[in-house]
């Protein structure tokens, strides 16, 4: 197959292929963008049910890209799904599309960021690096402990260091920030990552708070989040973007969280689906129910662990389950992972691993004050545009 892909690269070199970046439309499905694109709806009538569903939680303005020639005809189509699979439409040597959930190959940078402050944090790092993302993080991470509305003078240091992954050569998912520092009336205030992805001030202590309840009693989990697993059975590439419970159909299921019900109705994939939005900004989703309590709307408020639901089976479900799903933004994060935790503080082994990365975070932190480095970009990407559906790597323009 691969040779075919070869094969299919040389028209277009010849008469010129162009990649068109565009991010996906909040509220589009996968059938109306194919409406809209005049593909053929069997490219998702002849994916499976998994790879169905998975179509449901295509993150919008995820940045995709599509190859066409000098006629304007589709040769490719790229979907991120997460930062670690995309969805792959593509033309055959026969000339038909088919479509292909593939791993995204991705290149990770990792980087000490500085910033004199000019105006306020989530300007000056959106103006340095033009990423609203580590912006807003750098924002998340401070809160509650300064008040950036005041004490801050020009010229007062900013500190980042994070991981920012690359697709095709441009920035995309979450960059996973290590630790950062804000020095304020020449006191450093500092924030750490620990291993549990939570953030802690020097001594250990959480800024965070998660309240976050399972959302059923005596749960058994069945199937835990996963962005990617090959299935060594089916030869494909599988994410499960949520934990499954099993249960009998009937079984209440409870609100994660005190929130606002944003969504309750129904979709193909997850079936009687409810979404409810978090003060956090967290979203958390219940998937294939049988029945909605009465009287659940969008819009109204719920408490945390208040009723909204039964377990059941709707959509693509192969059994009586609830699928729990937890969002930021737009993209699937693991539930598990912001539920309520039980121990307050680090002590033993996870204390030591603690004091290991708070260290080496201050020592990054200390070069960075003494080098003051300037960010510069990190390469010319040439543009790459076609990604070969074996070796799922991207081919240069
Ligand atoms: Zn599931």
């Amino acid at each position: 197959m691969g040779r075919f892909f070869a094969l299919l690269l040389l028209p277009l070199l010849l008469f010129g292929g162009t990649v068109k970046h565009f991010k996906w439309k909040d509220g589009e499905s996968f059938l109306t963008f194919l409406e809209r694109k005049k593909l053929p709806l069997r490219v998702y009538y002849n994916l499976d049910k998994e790879d169905q569903k998975l179509t449901e939680d295509i993150p919008y303005s995820a940045n995709c890209q599509m190859v066409v020639d000098n006629k304007n005809f589709i040769h490719q189509i790229l979907i991120p799904v997460n930062d670690e699979l995309q969805l792959q439409i593509y033309l055959t040597p026969k000339r038909r599309y088919e479509t292909k959930v593939i791993p995204i190959v991705s290149e990770e940078y990792t980087e000490t960021l500085y910033v004199p402050i000019q105006t306020i944090p989530y300007d000056d790092i959106l103006k340095t690096t033009g990423s609203k993302n580590l912006a807003s993080i750098f924002v998340k991470m401070f809160k509650g402990k300064v008040d950036f509305r005041k004490g801050l003078k020009k010229g007062d240091p900013i500190i980042m260091v994070y991981t920012q992954k690359y697709r095709l050569g441009k920035p995309f998912s979450m960059p996973e920030v290590h630790g950062a520092m804000v020095e304020i009336n020449g006191k450093r205030v500092r924030v750490y990552r620990h291993s549990d992805g939570r953030f802690y001030d020097e001594k250990g202590g959480q800024y965070e708070k998660f309240l976050f309840k399972l959302p059923m009693r005596n749960p058994r989990i069945t199937s835990r989040f996963t962005k990617s697993r090959y299935h060594p059975v089916l030869h494909r590439y599988r994410a499960h973007l949520g934990v499954d419970f099993g249960a009998r159909p009937g079984t209440p299921i409870l609100s994660t969280g005190e929130g606002r019900v944003s969504f309750a109705g129904y979709s193909t994939g997850y079936g009687k689906t409810i979404k409810i939005r978090h003060d956090n900004g967290l979203v958390s989703l219940y998937a294939h129910q049988k029945a909605f309590r009465k009287g659940i709307h969008s819009g109204m408020k719920v408490k945390q662990g208040e009723m909204i639901g039964y377990v059941g089976n709707t959509g693509l479900s192969s059994g009586p389950h609830l699928h729990f799903g937890m969002y930021r933004g737009s993209t699937a994060i693991d539930p598990l992972g912001v539920m309520k935790k039980k121990t307050e503080g680090f002590s033993g082994k996870e204390r030591r691993t603690f004091i290991a990365i708070r260290d080496k975070m201050d020592r990054k932190f200390r070069k960075a004050l003494q080098e003051k480095p300037i960010r510069k970009p990190y390469f010319d990407f040439h543009e790459t545009y076609y990604v070969d559906s074996q070796t799922f790597k991207p081919k240069p323009f």
